[in-house]
């Protein structure tokens, strides 16, 4: 015993639970399942003072499902996190970190700091040992909340790491220190038998593995895997197993202790890792989930894209206008978001019930959202001075949250008085000038007027829905238009416009989209660069004998091609054109039984896109309505590019990501390569002379397909299985084999997605501003006469710089302090400046997690320079008058 500090090596036994709060069963069935653990995990740490250490995951979400049912003993589980008896965090939950927002994960972040500090100890351990796959940026994420190291398993290959430990480096040079979790995952000691023999053959068996790729004199044992409960013979069993090894003491222990002894023991020039993980070689990667239940995907792209470009840059505004924060409240949407962003849960890889709650909760964190923003944008919207307006006037505010000036379509239902009688209307520019709009209809509607002390009134009024574009409006800011009603018999004024259309194609100043006669798909031609892009937006039909996590065709695939009929402009006028195609697909109705094949039998799908473009706006918009009847298959909608390169670029969190469009060979791979890719808004070929950025809502799943260079999108992956072990794309399940009919996606689904043409690459043709707009575009709202101090345009912050790109704008977590986040997906240095239309008192630098130190000069601005994929957060003091 006296030798024991000699033994060079330390083996750490880390007791630990993998949580997954909802998958092959409910959130309720795996809650009653942890609130037995953390009782009996309680009552072993009551009754056996040498019991030091439990691990929960990583996450936080846990204390709070434990502890609403027992709420009793909060003070207990505080008693033990403060003494580190129990480690939680840095998560709130382990999220899929491709199919989350850059914005999700530091919220994530953020939340789980704040519990676990609230609980006396954050672990200060990059922890996620499942999700599928990591994102570049994790570095940079992991040091914005003082994290120096991550523990991960999958997406990497074992050659790459070339140990356990290795160094990660991001895209912008911030290096982590990393563990690479052994093949077997996050459970080489689970289940150790309480005899010594037993447990030694484990334990020995786990301790080779790791020696055999050795970087440092540091050894995890992770004794716990997924809903495990806490051994209480650990303490003993360590004791006892210490004895067996001369040169490795073996001790329980946790995870920081492990990061700090193999920090120290480390050998020197660990091997460097670059880049994102996503290989499925050493471990299955599991990316079909990306399109499984598509319909889980875009619902969280709507969520993500209200409370990050919406309710916070608006709620900021009116404070700095003087109204109140609502904090609390744009939390609680966040809340209801991120229980919808666990691996198990955003993926859609669980059973059909987890995702039917998930719907209720997007719904919830959507609701409060878009209640936030309309008093945001109320309050800005009173405070702007109009005493010009005629009794058939009104004013129409845009608001634009972007941090960059934009020209943008505005779909607004006006409503007059009913006494007002209009058949058409007319949009003027505060100095008077027509603007040129569209009359898509008009008639009776009803306004339910609320007040606090009377039951709510409705009121009859004349309504008219227009439609026109927007020229200039201003950055992180708004700008008023005129709406004047006008009713006489002569027909509407003949406006000047770039918007053309005849029967089979519609135009605009940029592009003539003309439907192919021949099959329905479309010839897209850039007017400015003239070039020509022949069969786009085609619909492809493949089947699917895969899971809801990995897409793998049936051995005798039939493939279909969509061949639509009716076609057809409207809505066509000096705002907008349509081009509407539409026809039914005739699908196989499933996989025969032996699922090596798609079935004879066939059933008619429809299918309608509407295809958009709006004057003077460089952008195609696709609305495409497809009426799933058949099951076992993939829809994938293709956009040939003939651009000729071997790059792909896709939009990925605080990065725009470079891929190779070649596959490689995955002979012997734990999962086939993956032909399919991530994105998070945009998919870019470019030359570096022309380029094609197909740009979308929510479809995160892309292929390049190398003939034409061709851009695959997919819309749909019907599959009627958890999981399955006959798969020809992966070796092994990836869960229990549980029937998901709803995962076959059948009913109706409307899928958005949208083309630019650019010159150059994609950083330079601003694509990445302009995904953000097409996401976000404009709202309105309506006004009379009224006093007011806000002149008729506004810009309270304006982003000035090339490359540039703004992910949040709040206010800060604890202090009266406004909170901008910017950061630099290019691939070389950015300089900007940010501007602001209010007094500030003092600029600071910051960290994610809100810290900050560095004082940044200020002189009408802040002058800010990033390296290339840098992320800084600028932290403003205002100045209130
Ligand atoms: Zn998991």
């Amino acid at each position: 015993m006296a030798n024991i500090n000699k033994k060079p090596y330390k083996a750490f036994i880390v007791p630990h639970t993998h949580w997954d709060r909802e998958w092959y069963q409910t959130f309720q069935q795996f809650r009653i399942r942890l609130i037995d653990l953390i009782n009996n995990l309680i009552n072993i740490l009551e009754k056996d003072k040498t019991f030091s250490d439990f691990t929960l995951d990583g996450q936080t979400i846990v204390l709070e499902d434990y502890l609403e049912v027992h709420l009793e003993r909060r003070e207990i589980l505080k008693k033990y996190i403060t003494e580190g008896r129990i480690h939680v965090g840095p998560w709130y939950i382990l999220p899929d970190e491709f199919l989350v927002s850059a914005e999700s994960i530091i919220r994530n972040l953020l939340l789980g700091h704040k519990i676990a500090s609230e609980f006396g100890r954050v672990m200060k351990v990059g922890y996620i040992p499942d999700p599928f796959g990591h994102i570049s940026q994790m570095p940079q994420i992991l040091r914005g909340f003082g994290i120096d190291n991550i523990i991960f398993w999958r997406g990497i290959e074992y050659d790459q790491s070339q140990g356990n430990e290795f160094i990660w480096q991001g895209p912008d040079g911030t290096e982590l220190f990393a563990v690479h979790l052994p093949k077997v995952g996050y459970c080489n000691a689970q289940s150790l038998s309480e005899d010594v023999d037993q447990a030694y053959k484990v334990i020995k068996g786990a301790i080779d593995d790791l020696l055999s790729r050795e970087t440092s004199k540091s050894l995890l044992l992770l004794n716990g895997t997924d809903h495990l409960q806490a051994q209480p013979h650990i303490p003993h069993l360590a004791k006892e197993l210490n004895k067996c090894f001369k040169d490795i003491e073996i001790k329980q222990g946790n995870l920081e202790e492990y990061i700090d002894y193999a920090k120290k023991t480390v050998k020197p020039n660990l091997n460097k890792v670059t880049g994102e993980f996503r290989s499925a070689k050493g471990a299955p990667i599991l990316q079909s989930v990306y399109s499984s239940r598509i319909y889980i995907k875009q619902a969280n792209e709507r969520c993500e894209t209200l409370l990050e470009n919406w309710v916070e840059p608006t709620a900021s505004l009116a404070w700095l206008l003087g109204k109140d924060y609502p904090r609390s409240l744009i939390w609680i949407s966040w809340k209801w978001l991120l229980k919808n962003h666990p691996h198990d849960s955003i993926c859609g890889c669980s059973i059909d019930q987890v995702h039917r709650e998930m719907i209720t909760r997007f719904d919830w964190s959507r609701q409060i959202a878009q209640e936030v923003i309309n008093k945001n944008l109320d309050y800005i919207s009173e405070k702007i001075k109009i005493d010009y307006l005629k009794k058939d006037e009104l004013v129409l505010v845009v608001f634009n949250p972007l941090p960059y000036s934009i020209d943008e379509n505005v779909e607004a239902r006006v409503k007059f008085p009913k006494e007002i009688n209009l058949n058409r209307a007319k949009v003027l520019t505060i100095e008077g000038g027509v603007i040129p709009y569209q009359l898509k209809g008009y008639g009776l509607d009803y306004k339910i007027i609320f007040n606090p002390f009377r039951p709510p009134q409705s009121l009859e009024v004349n309504y008219a829905d227009i439609s026109f574009t927007a020229k200039d409006i201003p950055a992180c800011g708004y700008k008023i238009f005129i709406i004047k009603a006008i009713n006489d018999i002569k027909t509407s004024k003949e406006y000047e416009t770039d918007v053309k259309s005849g029967r089979d194609y519609i135009e605009n100043k940029y592009y003539k989209i003309i439907s192919e006669e021949t099959n329905g798909a479309v010839t897209i031609v850039d007017k400015l660069n003239n070039k020509t892009f022949k069969n786009c937006n085609r619909f492809i039909d493949g089947g699917d004998a895969g899971d809801e996590y990995t897409y793998s065709p049936p051995l005798n695939d039939q493939i279909v091609i969509s061949q639509l009929n009716n076609i057809s402009t409207k809505d066509v006028g000096p705002a907008e054109a349509i081009l509407n195609i539409s026809g039914k697909i005739l699908l196989p109705v499933g996989l025969k039984s032996d699922r090596k094949s798609r079935e004879d039998k066939k059933v008619e799908c429809s299918i309608e896109s509407e295809i958009k473009l709006y004057s003077e706006i460089q952008r195609i918009e696709f609305k495409t309505k497809f009426d799933n009847k058949a099951c076992d298959h993939r829809l994938r909608v293709e956009f040939p590019t003939t651009i000729k390169t071997d790059q792909v670029y896709a939009d990925g969190n605080f990065d725009v990501v470079k891929r190779s469009i070649n596959v490689p060979d995955s002979e012997g791979w734990q999962e086939r390569a993956y032909k399919t890719a991530h994105n998070s808004g945009f998919i870019d070929i470019n030359d570096e002379e022309y380029g094609i950025a197909l740009l979308n809502q929510g479809l995160p799943e892309y292929e390049v397909i190398p003939e034409n260079n061709t851009i695959a999108l997919t819309l749909l992956r019907c599959i009627g299985w958890l999981s399955r072990d006959d798969l020809d794309y992966r070796k092994k399940d990836a869960g229990p084999s549980l029937p998901t009919p709803e995962a076959q996606c059948l009913g109706e689904h409307t899928f958005f997605y949208a083309l630019i043409s650019h010159l150059r690459s994609w950083a330079e043709a601003g694509i990445s501003q302009k995904t953000r707009q097409y996401k976000t575009k404009v709202l309105t709202k309506q006004l009379k006469n009224q006093p007011g101090n806000l002149s008729d345009k506004y810009s309270f912050i304006e982003l000035e710089g090339e490359y540039l790109a703004i992910s949040a704008l709040k206010k800060h977590e604890f202090e009266d302090k406004l909170v901008v986040r910017v950061y630099n997906p290019a691939d070389r240095e950015a300089t900007g400046k940010i501007k602001l239309g209010f007094d500030i008192h003092k600029v600071y630098l910051g960290r994610l997690d809100e810290s900050y130190g560095e004082k940044l000069p200020y002189d009408d601005g802040v002058k800010i320079t990033l390296r290339p994929k840098e992320i800084k957060t600028i932290i403003f003091e205002v100045l209130f008058k």
